[in-house]
């Protein structure tokens, strides 16, 4: 059966990465194996940077980042090779340079195509890499362009795919001769063959595609952590790893802004049953986590996200009227107009209060729009906490010293929000 494994920037960040990539994936002797990879380190963010210099006439900015590019991945691949560098380096210039012709052809388009035509750059590089070496080291490998395989529309920086012909190309990818195909994430084309891109961290998504088209038994995700948490290491001291959860339960925390594989991701994976499973590149002995069908676990750990900058509106009629449903329905319609979600929404009799990112740019216009109506409070720099399969106990201990400017619980979600001064610091579940 299939395995799909996807590498992050982090894990291919330079040659020593690349060598532990290569020392981890020979500990994998299962065929068929389709290895996708994204932009080495922070390649990705640096092409932007690189997109962004050329469209603001920077030229000189524009070449010195191009050649930072060059001597980057070049140095990667001498480091790598050593004596036996040079074919690996014709390739990488190669890419480089029609990276600069593809990028000074297409200067004068839209900023979305102009993009896909140069940010794509970095996986290709990448993989070129990650690719050669693991030949080096005595694998089997074949290098598989993903804009051959991945078929989506002309809709730039955010493709969508086309499934149907994108199954028909994926299918011989898992061809039972031995060899680990290593392939693009984040890339596709369209079906004239025009670069384009799935979105920002669309790597874990491209492995997702792959998987699915394939039917694959598993995919696994490669990171610099063990696996998912119940809640941010870096703001609480005592989170725990989950082991096991279900599509769904990953999705309801992403939802609420916890930082876990994107639903997007998910999708894909849920129709066809095949499990997602992160795991640590650094420990290969420590346990992993894993989505899947499986809801039993689901409600074994409470998880928790803090979501900072939210603005809470509290919405009322002027002429004290009831917030009835014509009400609801024309504040919500101004909400989407604005291109705003809200994160928390609770009704009273005469208050509709919604809780919002606090992007200032969409939420004045909102404001203004909503205030010749109706009478509008705002509380700002708010904190929200939202916690899975909270019992009071657990729920009281969080809010307690706490002063809760809105509320909100169903069975399985309870949401609080606080001033962000009274949230700053370690937070500790108390067990
Ligand atoms: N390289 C792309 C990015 O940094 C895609 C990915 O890494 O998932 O967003
Ligand atoms: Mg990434």
């Amino acid at each position: 059966m299939t395995q799909v494994f996807k590498f992050g920037g982090a894990s291919i960040q330079d040659a020593a990465a690349i060598r532990r990539l290569g020392k981890l994936l020979a500990r994998f002797p299962a065929r068929p194996l389709i290895v996708v990879v994204s932009a080495m380190g922070k390649t990705t963010n640096a092409l932007e940077a690189l997109l962004a210099e050329a469209r603001n006439g920077k030229t000189a900015d524009y070449h010195d980042r191009l050649e930072t590019l060059r001597r980057d991945h070049l140095s990667t691949v001498e480091t790598l090779f050593g004596a036996k560098a040079g074919p690996v380096a014709e390739r990488v210039e190669a890419l480089v340079n029609e990276l600069d012709q593809l990028h000074r052809q297409h200067a004068s388009r839209d900023r979305p195509f102009h993009y896909d035509q140069t940010v794509g750059f970095g996986e290709l590089l990448s993989t070129t890499i990650v690719s050669a070496w693991l030949h080096e080291a005595g694998m089997a490998t074949a290098w598989r362009d993903a804009r051959e395989l991945v078929v989506t529309d002309d809709c730039h920086q955010a493709a969508n795919i086309d499934w149907e012909t994108t199954a028909k190309r994926v299918r011989g990818l898992a061809a039972d001769d031995g060899r680990i195909r290593v392939t693009q994430g984040f890339i596709g084309s369209t079906s004239e063959g025009v670069m384009t891109t799935l979105g920002r961290e669309g790597s874990d998504f491209s492995a997702a595609i792959l998987a699915h088209c394939l039917e694959a038994e598993e995919v696994t995700i490669w990171k610099d952590v063990p696996g998912l948490f119940n809640a941010d290491p870096r703001r609480f001291d005592n989170a725990v790893q989950l082991e096991r959860i279900s599509y769904d339960e990953a999705v309801e925390l992403a939802w609420h802004g916890a930082k876990v594989i994107h639903p997007k991701t998910l999708g894909p994976l849920q129709q066809k049953s095949i499990p997602l499973t992160v795991r640590s590149f650094e420990d290969l002995e420590a346990p992993p986590s894993t989505i899947g069908r499986d809801t039993r676990f689901d409600t074994q750990t409470p998880s928790l996200v803090l979501r900072d900058e939210q603005t809470l509106l509290e919405i009322r009629p002027r002429d004290f009227a009831f917030m009835d449903e014509p009400r609801q329905h024309d504040i919500l319609g101004r909400l989407v107009e604005a291109g705003l979600h809200a994160n928390l929404i609770d009704a009273g009799a005469m208050r509709l209060s919604l809780c919002l990112d606090g992007h200032p740019e969409r939420l004045e216009p909102l404001i203004t729009s909503l205030c010749t109506d109706y009478a509008v409070v705002r509380h700002e720099d708010l904190t929200l906490l939202t916690i899975r399969h909270a019992d009071d106990a657990l729920l009281a201990a969080l809010s307690s010293g706490r002063d809760s400017l809105a509320e909100r619980g169903n069975a399985d979600t309870a949401q609080r929000l606080f001033p962000s001064t009274q949230c700053q610091g370690t937070w500790h579940i108390p067990g």
